[in-house]
Formats: C-alpha cells, sequence, structure tokens
C-alpha cells in the first residue's frame, strides 16, 4: 500500500463509506492519516447523577428507568428516556440514532458520556456516548481523541480506518530535510502521525504536535515566498489615476473619515498610481471602517475605465457589501454597473452576468468564491479585493489576481496579528492600518454572567427592542453534527418566543439552511423586520447592521476569544450604546478569567496578546483559535515561537538552495505544490 492510495485499499472501507469520508475531504490514505483529531479527551470516573450541572459534560453510570420513546418525522428521528442512578434521574435524548432503543438492555448499567443542557428546570443528557463498563476501563488509560465528524461518520470509524492506515504506512511520507529536523528538534513524521492520533503520554503528543506544526508554517511560509519572488517583477498595465469623484464620494458619506482611514487610503492611492501592481494588506479591528475603503479603492479602479472585484468568505456578507456599494453609487450619482455573483445566483442570471464582466459593461464584481470560478472572464480586472482575507487561503488570492493581467491587490483584515508575525504570515503584502475606531463610536459595555441571569438578559433586550433596536443571541456550536446546532438553533428560538411578547418578530439563522433563505433572512434583519435574530455563529464575519445594540452570547465559554470577539463587534457599529451580554455555563476558574479578558478590554490587539499569556504555549486543551488564518493544526497565536523558527528555516533553506535542487529537498519541493493547490478543494462556500 502506499499512502497516496485510495482509503478504499482500507479494510472495511467500501463504496459507501467512501462517500462519507469524502464529504470530510478524506480522498487518500494520507489524508486519512493527516486527518488530526481536533482535541483529546481524558475519559473522567463517572459522578453521581446528582452532582451533574449544565454546560458539564458528565460521565455517569446509570441504567434506564423506563421504556424509551421514539418520536420520528421526514427529517428528524428522536430517542428519549430517563437513566438513574441510586442519587437521581436524568432525561437522554438521542438524534438520528435509532439503534439506542436496541443497544440498550432495561436492567444493565452502561456509562453515558455527554453534554448536559437544561430543559425547562430538568438537566437533560443530550446525544451521550454509551459505554460497556469494561471498556470504559480500558479507554481510561489513554488520551481519546476527538475527530472533527460528517454525517454518516462516526468517531469509531475515523479511529479503526487510522489505526489500520497507521500499520500499513511504511514512513516514506517523510519530506522534512534531515539538518532542519535536527536543528529544530522534529520528530520524525511517522512518529508524529502516530502520535496525533494515539498519544501514549501528554509529551509525546507535544513532541507530535511541534513537528505537525513546524512542517505546516513551513510549506505556508515557503509558498508565500515564492509569490513574493512572482510579486516582485510584476509591471501593471493598470497605471491609475487620480479622480477628483473620489474625494467627493469621501466627503459625501455622511460621516468623516478617521485620520486613520485617510492614511490607508493614501497608500492604496498611491500604490495603483504606480506601474507596479499593488499587493497590500489592510488590517483593522472589527468596525474601523474597512469596507469604506475598499470601495474607494473599485471606485477608483471603476473612474479609469476598468473593474475592481471584492471577493467575500460568505454569501451572506456579499449581498450585504452589493447592497451598500449599489447604494452609496445611488447617492453619488454614479452610473456604474455593479453585479453580485454567488453560488446561489440563479443559472439564467449567471450566465447574464458572466457576459456582463466579459463585455466590461459590470464595472464593480462583488461576490464569493464564484468570482475565480473557471466561466468567469474579465475584460480588463485592474483591482482585485479580498475581504475577511484570514477565510481564504493563499491560493484563492492568487486565482482571483489571475482572472486579471497583474490586477492591484487589497487583501483586508480583522485579524489582531502583532506586526513581527504579520509580516511573516504576510510576506508577500505591504501591511496598513486602521488603527483608530470612528470617534463617535461609545465602547461596547460589556457583562459575563451565569446561566441564571438568562431571564434578566431577555428583559434587558427587550427594552432595547422598545427603543427600536435589534439583538443578536449567539446559541452555542454543537461540535458532534451541523444536524444538531441546527435543530439547536430552532429549540432556542421556539422557547425564546414563549418567554418574549408574540409582536417581537424573532427569527433564527443556521449553517444548514440554504443559501437564499439566509439571505432573505438578513435581509429582513437589515430592514429591521426581524428585531431578534438566533444564529449560529455564521453571522460571525463582518455582517453590518448598525441598529443591533445586543450581543447575547450563549455557553461563551466555548468559543474562542478571537471569535468572541468577532462576534461582539456586530454590535457598536452605530452611534448608539451597545451591549454585549456573555452567558458562561461553567464556572471554571480558567473559563471565568479567559471571559474576563474580553469584558475588561474591546480591543482586538490587546486580547489576542492575554489570551495568549493566559493559555501559554502548548495548551493542548485549550479551544483553538478560530478565525485566525485557517490552518489545520497550528495556531498562530499558541505557536508564535513555532511560527518563528520555521519562519527561519525557511529562510535557511532559501539561501542554501533558492530552486529546490539539493537532493534533500525533492520531497520539499513537490510537498509544497502540494500544499498550494490544496486549499481550493478545502473551501466549502
Ligand atoms: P469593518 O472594519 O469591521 O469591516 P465596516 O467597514 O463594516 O467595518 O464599518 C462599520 C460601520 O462603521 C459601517 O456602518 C460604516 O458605515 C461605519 N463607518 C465607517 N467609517 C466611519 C467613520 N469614519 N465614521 C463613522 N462611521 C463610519
Ligand atoms: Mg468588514
Amino acid at each position: 500500500m502506499r499512502e497516496t492510495d485510495s482509503i478504499e485499499t482500507l479494510k472495511g472501507i467500501g463504496p459507501k463509506t467512501k462517500e462519507f469520508f469524502q464529504k470530510a475531504g478524506i480522498e487518500t490514505v494520507e489524508d486519512l492519516l493527516r486527518y488530526y483529531p481536533k482535541r483529546y479527551e481524558k475519559m473522567e470516573n463517572p459522578a453521581p447523577v446528582m452532582m451533574v450541572r449544565e454546560g458539564d459534560t458528565a460521565v455517569i453510570c446509570a441504567s434506564l428507568a423506563g421504556p424509551l420513546s421514539i418520536r420520528r418525522g421526514r427529517n428528524f428521528h428522536i430517542t428519549a428516556g430517563t437513566l438513574a442512578d441510586e442519587t437521581g434521574k436524568i432525561q437522554v435524548i438521542w438524534h438520528h440514532m435509532p439503534y439506542m432503543a436496541s443497544t440498550l438492555k432495561r436492567g444493565q448499567s452502561y456509562i453515558f458520556r455527554g453534554k448536559i443542557t437544561k430543559k425547562g428546570q430538568a438537566f437533560l443528557l443530550v446525544q451521550p456516548a454509551v459505554f460497556d463498563k469494561e471498556k470504559y476501563k480500558e479507554l481510561q488509560k489513554e488520551l481519546q481523541p476527538v475527530y472533527p465528524l460528517v454525517q454518516g461518520l462516526t468517531e469509531n470509524m475515523v479511529k479503526k480506518a487510522v489505526k489500520q492506515a497507521l500499520k500499513l504506512s511504511d514512513g516514506s511520507l517523510e519530506f522534512l530535510p534531515g539538518d532542519i529536523q535536527k536543528k529544530y528538534h522534529l520528530s520524525e513524521l511517522g512518529y508524529a502521525l502516530e502520535q496525533i492520533h494515539f498519544p501514549k503520554e501528554e509529551y509525546d503528543l507535544h513532541l507530535a504536535r511541534r513537528r505537525l506544526v513546524f512542517e505546516e508554517f513551513l510549506l505556508f511560509i515557503l509558498s508565500v515566498r515564492q509569490l513574493k519572488q512572482k510579486k516582485e517583477k510584476v509591471k501593471t498595465v493598470y497605471q491609475l489615476q487620480k479622480s477628483e469623484n473620489i474625494k467627493k464620494f469621501s466627503e459625501n458619506l455622511g460621516y468623516d473619515l478617521t485620520r486613520a482611514q485617510k492614511k490607508v487610503w493614501q497608500e492604496i492611492e498611491a500604490d495603483m498610481r504606480k506601474d507596479t501592481a499593488m499587493a497590500r494588506l489592510v488590517q483593522g479591528d472589527v468596525g474601523s471602517g474597512k469596507t469604506v475603503i475598499a470601495v474607494m479603492a473599485l471606485l477608483m479602479a471603476a473612474e479609469n475605465g476598468y473593474q475592481g472585484a471584492l471577493m467575500v468568505p460568505t454569501e451572506v456578507l456579499a449581498k450585504q457589501h452589493y447592497e451598500s456599494i449599489c447604494s452609496l453609487f445611488r447617492k453619488n450619482g454614479y452610473s456604474y454597473q455593479a453585479v453580485l455573483l454567488t453560488g446561489s445566483t440563479k443559472a439564467k442570471e449567471k450566465k447574464e452576468i458572466y457576459r456582463q464582466i466579459e463585455s466590461g459593461e459590470a464595472a464593480i464584481i462583488v461576490g464569493t468564491h464564484a468570482l475565480i470560478q473557471e466561466k468567469v472572464c474579465y475584460k480588463h480586472l485592474a483591482l482585485a479585493v479580498t475581504d475577511e482575507q484570514h477565510r481564504f487561503g493563499v491560493k484563492q488570492r492568487e486565482e482571483l489576481m489571475e482572472k486579471g493581467k497583474s490586477p492591484h491587490i487589497l487583501v483586508m483584515s480583522a485579524t489582531p496579528i502583532p506586526r513581527t508575525l504579520a509580516v511573516i504570515l504576510y510576506g508577500d503584502l505591504d501591511i496598513s492600518v486602521i488603527d483608530e475606531l470612528p470617534a463617535e463610536r461609545l465602547p461596547i459595555k460589556n457583562c459575563v454572567v451565569d446561566t441564571t441571569y438568562r431571564p434578566k438578559a431577555y428583559r434587558f433586550i427587550q427594552k432595547e427592542i422598545e427603543k427600536g433596536h435589534q439583538a443578536y443571541i449567539i446559541c452555542p456550536m454543537v461540535e458532534e453534527s451541523e444536524n444538531l446546532e441546527a435543530e439547536n438553533v430552532i429549540d432556542y428560538t421556539e422557547q425564546l418566543r414563549e418567554e418574549l411578547p408574540e409582536d417581537i418578530s424573532i427569527a433564527y439563522l443556521h449553517g444548514k439552511m440554504k443559501a437564499k433563505e439566509k439571505n432573505e433572512i438578513m435581509e429582513r434583519f437589515v430592514l429591521g423586520k426581524i428585531q431578534i435574530l438566533v444564529s449560529t455563529t455564521v453571522v460571525e464575519v463582518g455582517v453590518n447592521v448598525p441598529n443591533a445594540t445586543v450581543m447575547m452570547i450563549e455557553n461563551a465559554e466555548r468559543f474562542g476569544l478571537a471569535q468572541l470577539h468577532q462576534l461582539r463587534g456586530r454590535v457598536g457599529r452605530g452611534k448608539d450604546q451597545s451591549y454585549c451580554i456573555m452567558i458562561r455555563a461553567s464556572d471554571g476558574r480558567v473559563v471565568k478569567e479567559r471571559l474576563e479578558i474580553l469584558n475588561q478590554s474591546n480591543d482586538g490587539f490587546y486580547i489576542a496578546g492575554q489570551d495568549l499569556k493566559l493559555r501559554g504555549p502548548g495548551d493542548l486543551f485549550g479551544i483553538k483559535q478560530s478565525g485566525i488564518m485557517e490552518f489545520k493544526i497550528g495556531d498562530v497565536f499558541q505557536d508564535a515561537k513555532i511560527l518563528q523558527e520555521a519562519n527561519e528555516a525557511a529562510d535557511q533553506i532559501l539561501i542554501q538552495d533558492p530552486d529546490f535542487l539539493l537532493k534533500d529537498h525533492q520531497k520539499l519541493k513537490n510537498k509544497i505544490k502540494e500544499y498550494f493547490f490544496e486549499g481550493t478543494s478545502q473551501l466549502n462556500l
């Protein structure tokens, strides 16, 4: 067997199972080996039922207190019942697990392990895993991997397949040059892969992770450096002229640009007037006003008779940007045509839009990943902007760029990374920073509270709504599956409707909804027709509804700080006082300390720094910082030191052998190529 073989070469994986793996992006044995656990669990000793608390991952040793009941419909299958031990009873529920009813025998006790939520006054054990008592004792001896799953794929399927793959693997995957491995004390790939899946001890896990993080950063850095080499030679035909209209446009916004916005705009304008292509990153905290700067740049392209494209990570955001651009243009009496192109644009409409892009009629093109599909041909793309860059790989940025003849590149990001790291991560870009928020903004008022505060929070939201404002409520992530997450949001919304007066309009949003539905909901929220939006983190990126003044986050402890900061950034975008209510369902010391950081500060840079200090490098069980560049295993903050080492190693390799001619560098060279092209398939928009 070779690692490049299809996973079908493994025993027990037939065509059907293969499909499930494919949904998770696993095609080959190597993909499987690199399907890293997202975290590890220690199997704790069972606790008495009476001791469980909301928010816990509880382990209990109990038996059925009565028969299980089953409810089923077209899209759901629910198995429910009651469990008991000597100390008490608890309700239990499973979704989409019809075999539970036949697996569990009355009168026999099992170990149940799952999350505790509250249903009215009672506790509810949701979707627990069930173990035989003896088997559980075995599991307690080692750290258990927890994999990201898709529907149809279970932890056990992954574990079994990985175990087989590890056995068959012959170590030929290693690609790091020996001297680099030695110098940076990196473990061998074979060992690292084995230990990342099934760590013997925490220390082995640490070594394994270090190696895998290092190689991921190294590949990233080396592929970015390839871009830089290209960039430096790039002349552009789009040497743009200054335009009076842009100045007018900026004076007609209804507010003054901040000093920082003006400074950044000057840098961009100067870049675009040169005969070499701009390649610039604009960093600015949430709400600092990056969009308007991007729009001015797009306008400059249009004013010069060319096209500008704006690519964003979600359809909701694309739609919103498109609409605000249209309304700004109308307000200023511009007749430039803007078009919106996303995955859900209808085929017929798409064709017409393609035509307009190709003929040059469309001057401003806004959209998602759809902008870089093969069929899209631009007449004269002078500027390519990507917003919320951390969601795109280097490759997507490159693809948009290749749609034009060396267009100017502008990248917008709210990711608060220190300059030293930014220089490494965005090695191919110049950096501008919008380091100030509009003056009229009142700082967001924060509070971190426990779940008993919930009724008060609802009343507070009700008052804000009476004042004409709107609110977001973010439901906790459900790690197990997107389906559960959706059900969770729907349940929550139903309960909320019962708690609040009927005339308050409440709607929900989740990742499983069709893009069209999502757009409609978002649109109605923008128009103020929906007053409370209950949502998963799909609203996290970029959405702008200045009239929303309350952000309430359930199970705040489950989110990374950076993500919480992004979520909070959805409010405080207008003149009115805004509030962020973080509900924590756990009162552990670390949880409190982490959330306290957010409570104390609204500054993204500060938060990122504090988060790092608190967790310390190498916190393997912590929540992964999401939202900060989509590395598979590395975490820019937590692994900042490894990032720096990888950067140093990249320098060393490029000085020694810039064209990768040495024998010891051949595998590395191939790996870089692979890495570079991988990004596209992972993006799922
Ligand atoms: P982000 O930097 O998070 O992308 P946006 O560009 O969406 O932020 O801007 C957030 C809000 O602030 C928008 O409603 C925008 O119109 C407004 N805004 C932008 N610049 C200013 C400014 N200089 N003064 C007042 N409001 C501004
Ligand atoms: Mg934005």
